[in-house]
């Protein structure tokens, strides 16, 4: 084990660190497969235990009744102490995943962010006063839901951790957190700033394992009463169906399959910027992934020529080179997939205009690397189109006028983001409202505000995450009447 991946081998589960009893899970440094670490995961009576313990700590006063500027204290010294513990949280993070420490770091910073946010939200809510209808005070007022569930995938851990622990604790639960398998080390890192910040003990764990044994008792169990999950569509459509069962919230972050759009008369270095950060950033391991271009065929040729130009000029390299701008894809079996998907799309008549391979020489050889790859010559309703690839790869699509690109952008599954590159403000405003997906950028792509709703239509999820109202998805919400009269219901006046 590299002494500065990590010296922990075991959990967080309910306040303390134990050895998981589950099967044992490990992480490989993406850029020469070595390993990281191996980590005993969480088994099912481990999710008992962190289970019973946030049961109790939700429900004790000493939590419970907390009001909410002194609950947000303890999201402030989170936010503090994954500041100060940035940077190795940023390393243990490129270790699991393979991003570049360029990128891990504004991750952590961003989660630190997010515990910010979520504090200084939870300070200045604001219960409702709703009019009344009569002599009484009406109020909608919200409540914590007890014991709550974060399931995440392994692409950007800290930062999607943060985004359902932040305002889960916020609206005062407990949260239990299950990463996923690939990158199970950042989320012990998070716990010991959780801890050293004081939060009261079994409020948080860790449970690192398998989705089907692990994530699938975490919705199932009749203690746990809402789950947000962020992860690929058929698993989410699976845990939706589960909480039906039990009548339990859900929110789901799912996958994408996300239009770029390039007008005429579009600044053409800002929008060949915007499409390669937008689809190649992360090495494409991003729902967001802007993965279908749709460019107006009056600039079709000359913008696609730029394109493919720029995209081979980005440096391929190791994660924590400064300059690296592609980093290694996650796994070798995640690389395959990526391979297979090119495969078929070449297969189904795509034309390859870059990359479709690994780059070759020493430096690649142990690590999975993959060239960004941009493919042309496929209709909207192809595979490559249709399915999420989750790695470097771009389908390249003409359009002819503003009925056909809306009506193609539209036609597909997913609808999480779109980007739109033009000079001509009205009509990004008009296509922007047309197009449905939940977030959409004019004129850039991958910004992020933790004051910002998210969230996607469609195949692409249900509900919102961040934003103010991102504390109140994690509540209940009650209404209380309230009589002033202080005399008996008229109703009942005569028989008294
Ligand atoms: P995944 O669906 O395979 O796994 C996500 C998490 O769910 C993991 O922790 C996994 O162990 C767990 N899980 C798997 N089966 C489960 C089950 N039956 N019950 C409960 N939990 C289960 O996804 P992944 O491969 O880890 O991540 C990639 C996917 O995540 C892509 O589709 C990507 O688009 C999506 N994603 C979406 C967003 C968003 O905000 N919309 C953000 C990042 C990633």
């Amino acid at each position: 084990m590299d002494q500065n991946v990590t010296a922990q081998d075991k959990l967080y589960i309910g306040g303390e660190w134990r050895r998981g009893r589950g099967a044992e899970i490990a992480s490989n440094f993406p850029a020469d497969g070595s390993l990281n670490a191996t980590l005993p995961g969480a088994s099912v009576e481990d999710v008992d235990l962190a289970i019973e313990r946030a049961q109790d700590a939700a429900h004790d006063p000493a939590w419970r009744k907390l009001l909410p500027h002194e609950r947000a204290t303890f999201l402030y010294r989170i936010a503090d102490g994954i500041a100060r513990a940035a940077d190795r949280i940023s390393h243990v993070q490129s270790r699991d995943t393979g991003k570049t420490l360029t990128e891990t770091r504004a991750l952590a910073m961003s989660a630190s962010g997010t515990f910010r946010y979520m504090a200084a939200t939870l300070e200045t809510m604001e219960d409702a006063l709703t009019p009344s209808r009569g002599n009484y005070l009406t109020m909608s007022v919200y409540e914590p839901l007890g014991v709550t569930a974060a399931i995440t995938p392994w692409n950007s851990p800290i930062a999607s951790d943060a985004q359902k622990i932040a305002p889960g604790l916020a609206a005062g639960n407990a949260v239990l957190l299950k990463p996923s398998s690939w990158s199970p080390l950042v989320c012990l890192e998070l716990a010991r700033v959780i801890e050293e910040a004081g939060l009261p003990k079994g409020l948080f764990s860790t449970l690192p394992g398998a989705g089907a044994i692990v994530g699938e008792k975490l919705v199932t169990d009749p203690a746990i009463r809402k789950v947000s999950f962020t992860g690929g569509t058929e698993t989410g459509r699976d845990i939706a169906r589960k909480a039906a069962e039990k009548l339990m919230p859900v929110s789901l972050e799912l996958g994408g399959k996300s239009p770029t759009i390039v007008f005429a008369d579009a600044d053409l270095d800002v929008a060949c910027a915007g499409v390669m950060f937008g689809v190649f950033s992360s090495t494409g391991q991003s729902c967001i992934a802007g993965s279908r271009l749709f460019v107006e065929r009056s600039v079709y040729d000359a913008f696609v020529t730029k394109l493919v130009a720029a995209t081979e000029r980005l440096r391929i390299g190791h994660p924590f080179e400064a300059t690296t701008q592609v980093a290694p894809l996650i796994r070798p079996k995640h690389r395959a997939e990526v391979e297979s998907h090119v495969e078929r799309a070449l297969a189904d008549g795509g034309k390859l205009l870059t990359g479709g391979e690994r780059p070759s020489g020493s430096d690649y050889a142990d690590g999975t690397y993959y060239r960004p790859t941009i493919i042309a010559g496929l209709d909207n309703d192809s595979r490559l189109c249709r399915d999420e690839v989750f790695g470097p790869v771009l389908a390249v699509l003409p359009f002819d006028n503003e009925d056909d690109l809306i009506r193609q952008s539209n036609d597909n599954s997913y609808g999480l983001a779109c980007g739109i590159y033009t000079a001509d403000f009205p009509k990004a405003w008009r296509v922007a409202r047309a197009i449905d997906t939940g977030t959409v950028w004019i004129n850039t792509y991958k910004q992020f505000s933790i004051a910002t709703p998210f969230g996607g239509t469609k195949d692409s999820g249900l509900g919102r995450e961040k934003g103010r109202d991102g504390i109140h998805a994690w509540m209940a919400q009650k209404s209380i009447y309230c009589d002033l009269s202080q005399a008996p219901h008229p109703w009942a006046k005569a028989a008294l």
